[in-house]
């Protein structure tokens, strides 16, 4: 294996549908790794099925359903995918949902399904997968978390507060597996351009009157580099991740925000 490659992987996948998890699923079946890409409706996977036949990848890619904030659902797409692959050796946690509001206007199920889908999510994802893979000489636990894991920002407690404890988590996560090859990390980006974001656009536009241009420019001013993250650049990072000149980068939460938090 020279630097620059890595040997053909079997990696699960969370949140695939669309955003960063798209990006991610295209990238890494291009990549040569066998894939379980997960979604909620399954329907939202045709096109990299599609992207599968084109790549002659059809064996290589199981698709399946998962939402992340049902117990039965997650036990079975687990199964499912041990089944079909064997040993999951790269668990890529990515699915999530970020409802922003003030604290006192903060709902019950806002707080729950955040902390639901967010965090008890990738919980029982990685629990159910981490059995077979603890010990081994390589393996990779990745959550793409975010930068709201390491700081706060006004009007959204809930999103904070389930990304910091997936950092947490991840920290822990890395001490338990660290007398093995595997690893636990976290990635965290700034505004990512996705439908996430963009909900935030839209969201800025309507509080404040701007229109959709000035409100994107002032999420791009959140960082000092004045733009968005691309979901290719989080596609990159886990790339690296995943490398196995990587096994020394454990319990770390990798920030990629064009320098906003520094840590
Ligand atoms: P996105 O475009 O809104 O996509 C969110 C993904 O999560 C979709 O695939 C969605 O599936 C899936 N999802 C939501 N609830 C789910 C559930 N209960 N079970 C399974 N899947 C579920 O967001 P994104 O920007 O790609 O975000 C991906 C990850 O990056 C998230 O964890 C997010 O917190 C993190 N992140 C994003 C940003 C940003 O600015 N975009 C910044 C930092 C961190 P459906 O298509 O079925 O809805």
């Amino acid at each position: 294996m020279s630097e620059l490659n890595t040997p053909s992987r079997v990696i699960f996948l969370t949140g695939a549908s669309r955003g960063i998890g798209a990006e991610l699923a295209r990238g890494l079946l291009g990549d040569g790794h066998r894939l379980i890409a997960t979604a909620r409706d399954p329907a939202s996977l045709t096109w990299l099925k599609e992207e599968a036949v084109r790549l002659e990848a059809t064996e290589r890619l199981l698709t399946c359903a998962l939402d992340v904030s049902d117990l039965g659902s997650v036990t079975e797409a687990a199964r499912l995918a041990q089944e079909r692959f064997g040993v999951v050796e790269v668990i890529i946690n990515n699915a999530g949902v970020a409802e922003s509001a003030p604290l006192h206007k903060t709902s019950d199920e806002l707080w729950s399904h955040t902390m639901q889908v967010n965090l008890t999510g990738p919980f029982w994802v990685t629990r159910a997968l981490l059995p077979a893979l603890r010990g081994r000489a390589y393996g990779r636990v990745i959550f793409i978390a975010s930068i709201a894991g390491l700081t706060g920002s006004a009007y959204t407690s809930a999103y904070c507060a389930s990304k910091h404890g997936v950092v947490g988590m991840t920290r822990s996560l890395a001490l338990e597996l660290a007398s093995s090859g595997v690893t636990a990390n976290a990635i965290c980006p700034g505004f990512v351009d996705t439908d996430m974001a963009m909900s935030a656009v839209e969201k800025i536009s309507t509080s404040t009157g701007r229109d959709a241009q000035e409100a994107r420019a002032a999420l791009e001013a959140f960082s000092p580099q004045r733009r968005l993250i691309q979901p290719s650049e989080v596609l990159h990072l886990t790339r690296f991740l995943i490398h196995d000149a990587s096994r020394g980068v454990n319990g770390q939460a990798l920030t990629i925000d064009g320098g906003q938090v520094q840590h």
